[in-house]
């Protein structure tokens, strides 16, 4: 799909019954530089439990000294309220990966930033919490036209690091998304505005057809090819 914020998960998280508390200016927030995304992010704030509900928001929106803001695209409270921090680039994933084909180090410019509120040293994670992240990741996903696999943990991306979030086993976790996901999806509208598709390495035009429901021969006529030969950082139109 085409790069830039993502503001389209207003609709669709309220859409899939979701709580939301927009942040103000979350439309317009993130840092400079690319942000095309292709997966998801999960983290725990490591917010003490006797901070209350959302005790990570404004360091999420503002960051702290040495990073700057935002720190995460979406945080949702320990009331599982989600509140909608950027729709652009976060700062959350630092030093790691590759992972997937994104390069090393990268991951900001490539993954959406999930923070949840939880300690890290032992609260334990509500159901109500997690169930609220299993809806922000499904939604996100399906709205990326991901499977599960493009969620992975923070303590996956710089495993010598980090280890949030902590307690989540993420390989259970990533079935239990692609559950949601399959309750969710017969009632997903896709996001509109998304007419484009950012070829990227491994793309052909059978795998990006698959992803978008559009056949071959519809994706060549849409872009005027006279071949099947596709070239990462090609721009495909998906859509007439
Ligand atoms: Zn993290």
């Amino acid at each position: 799909m085409s790069g830039g914020p993502i503001t389209w998960m207003e609709a669709a998280l309220r859409k899939n019954d979701l709580r939301i508390k927009e942040v103000k200016g979350w439309k317009d927030r993130g840092r400079p530089g690319s942000f095309a995304p292709r997966g998801a992010m999960f983290h725990h704030t490591a917010s003490s439990s006797a901070g209350g509900n959302a005790p990570g928001l404004g360091v999420c929106v503002e960051g702290r000294p040495g990073i700057n803001g935002p720190l995460c695209n979406v945080l949702v409270a320990r009331d599982a309220t989600a509140y909608l921090v950027a729709a652009g680039r976060a700062n959350h994933a630092g030093k790691g990966g590759p992972w997937q084909g994104i390069p090393q180090d990268s991951g900001n410019a490539y993954l959406i930033g999930v923070e949840a509120e939880n300690d890290g040293v032992g609260e334990p994670w509500s159901s109500e919490l997690l169930q609220a992240c299993d809806v922000v990741f499904a939604t996100l996903l399906l709205g990326l036209r991901r499977k599960s696999d493009w969620l992975l943990g923070h303590k996956e991306w710089a495993p010598d690091r980090k280890i949030d979030p902590a307690r989540i086993d993420m390989t259970k976790y990533r079935d239990r998304v692609s559950a949601e996901m399959r309750t969710l999806a017969g009632g997903f509208s896709p996001p509109s505005g998304e007419e484009y598709h950012a070829v990227e390495r491994g793309d052909t035009l059978w795998s990006i057809g698959q992803r978008y429901r559009v056949s071959v021969d519809e994706l060549k006529r849409l872009n005027g090819l006279e071949t099947d030969i596709i070239r990462g950082g090609d721009r495909l139109k998906i859509r007439p």
